[in-house]
C-alpha cells in the first residue's frame, strides 16, 4: 500500500515512512492511494472476532509491506490487553435506536488511547527493526499529551517531549502527563497558551537542521496511523448491530475531524454507514461550514468540552481531497487561501456531496449540561461533556428505525465539575488512577521562546 499527499507535491511512500513522517513534506496529509474493500461476506465473518483480531484484520491492508497480520495481532493484543473493560469498546443500548460505544477504557480515559496504544507499539517495532532513534515532539491542550506519553513511555528507541500551556490545563489532565516518570518522557510547561505551544512545535519541524539532528516525528492527529486504528471501532459497532446487512449512523463529538474521518474511511471500505453526524461546542466552524459552504476561522472560545476547542480541523483536508475528486491542486489552493484569508468556500455541488453523508450540530455549554442531566435521568448513564454533545447530535439527526451509535470519547471523571453540576454526582476516577492526585510530578517550566525549547531538547538528549 502506498500513500500520497493531499497537496500532490510529495512522492508516494509506504506505511513505515508515513508512520514516522506524520505530515507530508509539501504540507499536505497522507492518504492511501486507494481504500481497501471488504466484501459483505468477509464482513460477516468478522462478527465473531475479538477486538484485537478485528483490529489486525481491518488494519492489515493499510500496513502491507511493513507490518503483516501477525505483527498487527501481537501489537493489538498487547495494546488492548491493558484496557479495563473486557469488551475493549463496549456498546450499550440507550433507547430503541440509540446506542453508545464507550471508548474510555484505556490508560488515560479518552478515546485517543484506542489509536495511540497501537501507534506507540508500531513505532517501537519499526524503530527496533531499523535500529533508528527518533524524537517525538508535540503540543497538547489536554488529552493528546497524556495518551501519547502513555503510549511511548516504554519505548527504547524514542524520546518524547510534550509541551502544555503552563497553568492552562486541568489538574487531572496535567497529572496524567506529569506523573509518568520514565527516562524518555519530558514534560514542558510553556509560559504561554496552547497556540504558543503549537506554533513552537511547528517552528521546530520547519527548522531543517534541528529536525534532522533529532529525527523529529509527530503523533498528533494528522498521523495516518491514528486514523487507521480508529477505523476498527466503527466496524466493531456496526457489525454488532447488523452490518453489513443493516445500515447504521454514527454521532461523533468532533474537534480536529480525526475521529469522524475514520468513520468516513470505514464507509469507503464497504461498511454501510448512512450518516456521520458531527457534534461541536461553540467552536462551531464545522457546523457553520455545513450550513454555508464557507470554512471560516474565528477566535477559539473556551468551553466545558476543552478537547474540542479547536478552530482549524486539520483532518478535514483529507475529506476535502476526496470530495474534490482527489484534485490536489484544488486542495492546495483552498489551504493557501485559508492560511492567508482565514476562510475559504466550496461550491454547492461539493457541499451537497458532503451533506449527503455528514450533518453537523452545535451545542452551547448550557445545552451540554442539560443533556448530561437528561441522559442521567432517562438512562442512568453518566456521560462526560464531549460525549453529551454526541448525544445531542444523535437526537437531532438520528433516524427512527436506523441504529445511531454515539461515540463516547472520554470518561466522566476526566471532567468532574460540569458532570457534578448537571447530575449532582461526582464521578470517581477508576481504581488504577485513584492515587493520581498524590503522585509525584515531573515537569519543567520554560519561557515562551523557541530557543529555550531547542536548548532544553538538545541538552536533555545529551543526558540520556
Ligand atoms: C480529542 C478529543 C475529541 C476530538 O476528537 P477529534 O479526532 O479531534 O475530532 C473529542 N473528545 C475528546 C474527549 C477528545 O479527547
Amino acid at each position: 500500500m502506498k500513500y500520497i499527499s493531499t497537496r500532490g507535491n510529495a512522492p508516494a511512500i509506504g506505511f513505515e515512512d508515513v508512520l514516522l513522517a506524520g505530515l507530508a513534506p509539501d504540507g499536505g496529509l497522507y492518504v492511501p492511494e486507494e481504500y481497501p474493500q471488504f466484501s459483505p461476506d468477509s464482513m460477516r465473518q468478522m462478527r465473531s472476532l475479538t477486538y484485537a483480531e478485528l483490529a489486525a484484520e481491518v488494519m492489515a491492508p493499510f500496513t502491507e509491506g511493513c507490518l503483516d497480520k501477525k505483527d498487527l495481532l501481537d501489537i493489538a493484543v498487547q495494546a488492548y490487553g491493558g484496557f479495563s473493560h473486557t469488551a475493549v469498546a463496549p456498546l450499550k443500548q440507550i433507547s430503541d435506536s440509540l446506542w453508545v460505544m464507550e471508548l474510555f477504557y484505556g490508560p488515560t480515559l479518552a478515546f485517543k488511547d484506542y489509536a495511540l496504544q497501537v501507534v506507540g507499539r508500531m513505532f517501537d517495532k519499526v524503530l527496533k527493526r531499523t535500529n533508528k532513534r527518533i524524537t517525538i515532539v508535540g503540543a497538547t491542550s489536554g488529552d493528546t499529551g497524556s495518551a501519547a506519553i502513555e503510549s511511548c513511555k516504554g519505548c527504547d528507541h524514542l524520546d518524547i517531549f510534550i509541551l502544555h500551556p503552563h497553568n492552562r490545563v486541568s489538574e487531572v489532565q496535567r497529572r496524567q502527563m506529569t506523573t509518568t516518570i520514565a527516562p524518555n518522557v519530558f514534560n514542558i510547561a510553556l509560559e504561554g497558551t496552547f497556540d504558543d505551544c503549537q506554533s513552537i512545535v511547528k517552528a521546530l519541524f520547519s527548522d531543517e537542521d534541528f529536525r534532522t539532528r533529532h529525527n523529529l516525528s509527530a503523533v498528533n492527529s494528522i498521523n495516518w496511523a491514528r486514523i487507521m486504528a480508529q477505523i476498527v471501532y466503527y466496524f466493531r459497532a456496526a457489525l454488532a448491530l447488523g452490518a453489513p446487512d443493516r445500515e447504521v449512523s454514527f454521532a461523533v463529538p468532533t474537534g480536529n475531524f480525526g475521529n469522524i474521518f475514520a468513520g468516513y474511511v470505514a464507509k469507503r471500505m464497504g461498511l454501510p454507514i448512512k450518516k456521520l453526524i458531527l457534534g461541536s461546542n461553540e467552536n462551531d466552524i464545522l457546523p457553520r461550514f455545513l450550513e454555508t459552504g464557507v470554512m471560516e476561522k474565528r477566535a477559539v472560545k473556551p468551553s466545558i468540552s476543552p478537547s474540542m476547542d479547536i478552530q482549524v480541523s486539520s483532518n478535514f483536508e483529507r475529506l476535502l481531497f476526496e470530495m474534490l475528486d482527489r484534485d490536489a491542486a484544488a486542495v492546495s489552493h483552498l489551504m493557501e487561501t485559508f492560511k492567508y484569508e482565514k476562510s475559504y468556500g466550496v461550491d454547492t455541488e461539493v457541499l451537497k456531496k458532503i451533506k449527503n453523508i455528514f450533518e453537523g450540530v452545535r451545542c452551547t455549554d448550557e445545552e451540554t449540561k442539560i443533556e448530561i442531566g437528561k441522559i442521567y435521568k432517562a438512562a442512568g448513564e453518566i456521560v462526560d461533556p464531549h460525549s453529551a454533545i454526541g448525544f445531542v447530535a444523535a437526537e437531532k439527526f438520528g433516524e427512527t428505525g436506523l441504529p445511531c451509535i454515539v461515540l463516547a470519547t472520554a470518561h466522566p471523571a476526566k471532567f468532574p465539575v460540569p458532570v457534578r453540576t448537571a447530575t449532582g454526582i461526582t464521578p470517581s476516577l477508576p481504581a488504577r488512577l485513584s492515587d493520581l492526585m498524590t503522585r509525584r510530578e515531573n515537569f519543567t517550566v520554560l519561557p515562551n521562546t523557541q530557543d529555550a525549547i531547542k536548548y532544553f531538547i538538545d541538552t536533555a538528549e545529551k543526558r540520556i
